[in-house]
């Protein structure tokens, strides 16, 4: 629904519901900049334009009432269509309607899409519709198993309004992260009515809040430590959120009672303990508490924000900007030991982007966007194909990795979720301003025009691919206005004309601000010189990544649906590592001669969605490499041989794998240790997974702490009991791995593993199920 005198005056009688005893509306005192608003600036042709017109073309092949399937059946109406594949039919439904409505929203807020909004209003008529016939606020469709049986999730809420509270980790009372999902929906229900303006979504929205509310008001704070320990999303930002619009006292109780203490307090005493963390479940409440300092102007909740990101962006993050491995967080500046399949969760950086953007609006200092824009360009715009609008959920930094992409109807990822809405907010973030000052911050495409301040400019520029910038002034107001032009870290020698006069900007926070009283047809040229740079990894300064301007850069290692086989490359260099790339004739390309004399193409990584990549080189000095080489193909073709022998892992201790491998154990517990997870078993406690098998002899792996390399422990394989396991040499640093023949010839492609802890407790880290010798190559495309 487009934003039209009945709406308003719809929204006009929601707030009159609203109690009369409302506090003033909040200030935000700490906010200093703010973005344009999307509905003023349009996106001009470029990969972000792409990406955005991919985006929206799949936002409307989504079916609404498919989304809201489970909704209908919890409500006890007939649901029109079936429930969508993936994990919308795996307990979380509501997460992707969540992000869809704040995705359609997004789009509606930038370009008044009337086909999207009416896609988005008839989604919100249904929703009121489910809600009403609930009555009493509840709108959802996560379930859970209770007795072998799949119900409402529903049940879970009223369990916990009652003060029963159980939580694993990652469940509550069995239901698989329903506040997470609820987040989702809550946070789509205030965008639909800030960002698309449509009237129906405040009182459902409201209605969510209370219902929500009213399950946790009664908890005392032991009780809601225990609710806040299973995955919650950003519900403390969307409590904030629901006061700044209201003025409701309520809700800003809320928001401070879902305060995760375990995790923000050691950030507001600054310190980092997140090694073995999962990440994105932590980035969501450090955005709440940044919310909550904007409402409330507390300076206490400023410390984790700014303390968290600062760790999180300069000593657990990869070249691209991305964060975790198998989505947790390792020690700090340790990445060189992680490079593998399952770095960068697509969902940490789309939370990191909008934490930055409210560290930004307290301090605007270009620096923010330095982080903001290698995100942008390097993470995101990876993770999503322009070609079908699908996503990558983990973007692999493994030498010879792909990505892997998900389907229209059978992913339904978290990051699937979270990229719908990346992608419909790349106009959000270019122009920012204060009251004297306009600020560009991203060199995008686009054109800016809000009447409101009199001012219209267009950003013209081939960036990433090359470094310049015109930004034309189309009208200006009388006054003198300020613009403030980002240089960025990367950009040495950056140069600036006026109508093609050499301009003196006052430096300042990294921005070049020229202030004049613009006239319609004035010019500005930014040139902002590219070159190579190389960037040692935490945790090896040997193993170095190269940027190329803003741009990471990748080595070609062939198509993404061939076999890569090769041994990963290294560069040899007497002096600097740069000194080992040559420009190749295209924009961003470049060429090397590996360690082992093969011939490398470097191409901006973000746009090899159809190849095999690698951006991490361990390089050598000559004298080093010869030394060195025998060593680093064995080491190479040893790890090559153990993935060609794996036909399954689990590791431990992690949501995602362990429902993948339909784990199950009554009581054992999830521990942490030097940055990785792992289940800990009291000795007679068990726990059960499947993990597939290969025909023919196998071996199972096990990875415990090297000190507990000695203890005995119970392990069945389809029933068959294990006989003495064997260290392996070798092994990695603080663990060891020991195989344990397993008998049979694996008829069935599934082995049922038990673990049993005997005398001593057990602490598992993974499991890795092989064939017993090495297969000539790999039996298919794994990944
Ligand atoms: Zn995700």
């Amino acid at each position: 629904m487009l934003l039209s005198r009945r709406s308003l005056l719809a929204s006009a009688s929601v707030v009159a519901l609203a109690p009369a005893a409302w506090a003033e509306l909040p200030v935000m005192r700490s906010r200093r900049v703010e973005p344009v608003p999307a509905r003023y600036v349009r996106l001009k042709p470029s990969p972000f334009a792409d990406a955005f017109e991919a985006n929206r073309r799949y936002l409307l092949a989504l079916d609404p009432e498919r989304l809201l399937h489970n909704f209908y059946q919890s409500a006890g109406l007939p649901a029109p269509k079936p429930v969508y594949g993936g994990w919308e039919a795996m307990g979380i439904a509501g997460h992707s309607l969540g992000h869809w409505l704040t995705a359609c929203a997004l789009v509606v807020g930038n370009t008044g899409d009337r086909e999207v909004a009416a896609r988005l209003d008839h989604a919100l008529a249904e929703m009121a519709r489910i809600q009403a016939a609930h009555g009493d606020g509840y709108c959802g469709g996560t379930t859970v198993e209770r007795d072998g049986r799949t119900v409402d999730g529903k049940v879970v809420f009223e369990e916990v309004r009652r003060g029963d509270i159980r939580t694993g980790g990652f469940d509550l009372n069995g239901g698989w992260v329903p506040l997470y999902t609820w987040h989702k929906v809550h946070a789509g229900l205030i965008d639909a009515h800030v960002l698309a303006r449509n009237a129906r979504a405040m009182p459902i929205m409201l209605g969510l809040a209370g219902y929500l509310a009213g399950v946790l008001e009664p908890l005392d704070d032991a009780q809601m430590q225990r609710v806040l320990h299973a995955e919650h999303g950003g519900l403390n930002e969307t409590y904030a959120e629901t006061y700044a619009l209201t003025g409701d006292p309520r809700w800003l109780r809320m928001a401070e009672k879902i305060r995760h203490k375990a995790v923000l307090d050691p950030l507001a005493a600054r310190q980092d303990r997140l090694a073995g963390l999962h990440a994105n479940t932590q980035i969501p409440k450090v955005i709440g508490l940044a919310r909550l300092h904007e409402v409330t102007g507390n300076p206490a909740h400023m410390v984790a924000p700014r303390f968290f990101h600062e760790r999180v962006t300069q000593h657990h993050s990869y070249i691209i900007g991305g964060n975790s491995e198998r989505e947790h967080f390792g020690q700090p500046d340790q990445l060189a030991g992680r490079i593998t399949e399952a770095t960068c969760e697509a969902c940490n950086s789309y939370n990191m982007m909008k934490l930055t953007r409210h560290l930004y609006s307290w301090q605007p200092d270009a620096r923010w966007f330095d982080f903001y824009e290698q995100v942008q360009l390097n993470h995101i715009m990876a993770h999503q194909r322009p070609d079908t609008g699908q996503f990558v959920y983990f973007m692999p930094l493994a030498v010879g990795a792909r990505r892997v992409f998900s389907s229209p109807e059978d992913s339904f990822w978290c990051c699937v979720g979270s990229g719908m809405e990346s992608h419909a907010k790349h106009a959000d973030s270019i122009w920012w301003s204060d009251a004297r000052t306009l600020y560009v911050n991203l060199f995008i495409p686009s054109e800016l025009d809000w009447p409101e301040r009199g001012l219209a400019v267009t950003l013209d520029t081939a960036m990433p691919l090359e470094g310049r910038a015109t930004l034309t002034v189309k009208r200006a107001p009388r006054a003198a206005q300020a613009l403030a032009i980002r240089l960025p870290g990367w950009a040495k020698a950056p140069v600036l004309t006026v109508n093609d006069v050499a301009a003196r900007p006052v430096l300042r926070d990294g921005y070049a601000v020229l202030e004049r009283r613009w006239r319609a047809g004035d010019v500005v040229k930014v040139t902002l010189p590219m070159a190579v740079a190389s960037h040692p990894t935490p945790g090896d300064a040997s193993m170095v990544a190269f940027t190329y301007g803003p741009l990471v850069l990748a080595a070609d290692m062939g198509p993404a649906d061939a076999q890569f086989e090769g041994v990963g490359p290294a560069l040899v260099t007497a002096s600097a590592a740069t000194g080992a790339l040559a420009p190749a004739g295209g924009a961003g390309q470049f060429r090397a001669v590996g360690a082992l004399d093969e011939a490398l193409t470097f191409k901006p990584f973000f746009s090899q969605y159809d190849r095999r990549a690698a951006v991490y080189f361990p390089t050598f000095t000559p004298a080093g490499w010869a030394g060195a080489r025998a060593g680093y193909v064995q080491a190479q073709e040893e790890a090559r041989t153990l993935a060609r022998r794996t036909s399954d892992i689990i590791h431990l201790g992690e949501m995602q794998p362990e429902r993948d491998h339909q784990f199950r154990s009554e009581h054992s517990e999830v521990v942490n240790w030097s940055g990785r997870s792992a289940r800990r078993l009291r000795p007679g406690e068990s726990m059960r997974m499947v993990l597939a098998r290969r025909p023919g002899a196998a071996v199972l792996r096990v990875l415990v702490a090297r000190g507990d390399a000695d203890r005995k422990m119970g392990i069945s394989v389809d029933g068959q009991p294990l006989g003495a396991g064997q260290q392996v040499k070798g092994g990695e640093g603080h663990f060891a791995a020991i195989d344990y023949p397993v008998s049979g010839n694996g008829a069935k492609p599934q082995a049922e593993v038990v673990v049993t802890a005997l005398q001593d407790d057990a602490v598992l880290y993974e499991m890795r199920m092989m064939t017993a010798s090495s297969p000539a190559r790999d039996p298919a495309v794994q990944s």
